[in-house]
């Protein structure tokens, strides 16, 4: 089986695995305890924060461990807002944009349905580019938080953080990016932003650890409440192991980086000049350079995009339609939509992603997408 859907999730890391597995074990300490076993778990932690930190830029005490990007959005937008709200006694305004992820979109309609926040989601234009005049313009005198993703999940468009950090630090507003699909391809340090959030399952660490990267400056308001874990920003036991996990998954993906870049680029590369030619009424969505090295995603006119995926893997090749968190859900991406793609057109989508060490013979893969495509089409 060839694995194609690493946007969605991809396999632990044997080295993060064995980097874990003794706080699966006898290193068992809870971080908060008094005593040498918790002492232990809390140097381990005190660690990770410190290598998850190096490779982001930012301070140890910047990081917050959470259990994914998802809390890590909701952490960033919310606690963020309501920080500012109680400061400042008025609920403020946000911007994000249309094509943003289902965790930082519900969080920001959230902040608008209870607390009376304003927001704005900016267009982009027909290749996923958010422009930093239109940012500019969307600024308000009472704009608490920028939430922008350094890179889309669905079409791979990558944005010019350094030009959209530029118009934000002039204004002097927070710039939280969400760079869960940017880690591993993209630096992570020096985009100037002020908070980042990074899923450790898009990296080779397990499901269910995540980081919110934010810069003390930032008044943030805890979402969870309890025994004041993480400088009181994150209440909650620790996952010890999967911080482990997660630190050393950073570190391989940032060693890696440029050389996984380049190599997946050109095999990206070779994939879509061969499908666009083998393939009748093949589109590529996103930015044609401006775009993740691991990440191509079509439509093909015509044909439903699940019908497809199920011809793909009959032919031993799994891959997806575009967001994993939209799975099961049959409106068109919103994503595609606000790109101006029409709906029935958003309904044909593929995408595949590949991992750091995708091994793809590009003229197979090509083969096997012309064939189910045809397949379908000749129902
Ligand atoms: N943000 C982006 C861009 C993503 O691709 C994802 C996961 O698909 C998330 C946030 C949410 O991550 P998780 O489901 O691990 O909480």
């Amino acid at each position: 089986m060839l694995y194609l859907d690493h946007a969605a999730t991809g396999p632990v890391r044997p080295e993060v695995r064995a980097a874990m597995l003794p706080f699966l074990g006898d290193r068992y300490g809870n971080p908060s305890s008094h005593h040498t076993v918790g002492e232990d778990a809390a140097a381990a932690l005190d660690d990770a924060r410190r290598r998850v930190a190096a490779v982001v830029g930012m301070r140890p005490g910047d990081v917050v461990f959470t259990s994914g990007a998802t809390e890590a959005n909701n952490l960033a937008i919310k606690g963020v807002a309501v920080a500012s709200l109680l400061r400042l006694g008025r609920p403020g305004h946000i911007v994000t944009s249309a094509i943003e992820h289902e965790s930082v979109l519900a969080s920001v309609d959230f902040l608008e349905r209870v607390h009376g926040v304003a927001a704005t989601r900016l267009d982009v234009d027909g290749d996923g580019l958010v422009s930093p005049d239109v940012l500019a313009d969307a600024l308000r005198e009472d704009t608490v938080l920028v939430s922008l993703g350094y890179a889309n999940n669905e079409i791979g468009t990558v944005q010019d953080a350094a030009a959209l950090a530029a118009v934000t630090a002039a204004a002097r507003i927070p710039l939280h990016l969400d760079a869960v699909q940017a880690a591993g391809w993209l630096p992570l340090a020096g985009t100037g932003a002020d908070a980042l959030s990074i899923a450790g399952h898009k990296i080779g660490a397990p499901q269910g650890i995540g980081v919110l990267a934010i810069r003390g400056r930032v008044p943030l308001e805890p979402l969870l409440h309890g025994g004041g874990q993480e400088r009181d920003r994150r209440s909650g036991t620790e996952n010890v192991a999967g911080a482990v996990g997660l630190a050393v998954a950073l570190e391989l993906a940032e060693a890696e980086r440029s050389v996984a870049a380049e190599r997946v680029s050109a095999l990206r590369d070779d994939v879509t000049a061969r499908v666009m030619t083998l393939v009748p009424e093949a589109r590529l969505t996103g930015h044609p350079s401006r775009r993740l090295p691991g990440t191509a995603s079509f439509t093909f006119a015509g044909v439903s995009g699940e019908a497809v995926l199920l011809e793909l893997e009959r032919r031993g090749v799994v891959s997806s339609s575009g967001s994993a968190c939209a799975a099961g859900s049959d409106e068109p991406s919103h994503v595609l939509l606000a790109l101006g793609v029409a709906p029935e057109v958003a309904q044909t989508s593929v995408r595949f992603s590949f991992g750091h060490h995708a091994a793809v013979d590009p003229a197979r893969l090509a083969d096997a997408v012309a064939e189910s495509v045809a397949a379908v089409r000749s129902r």
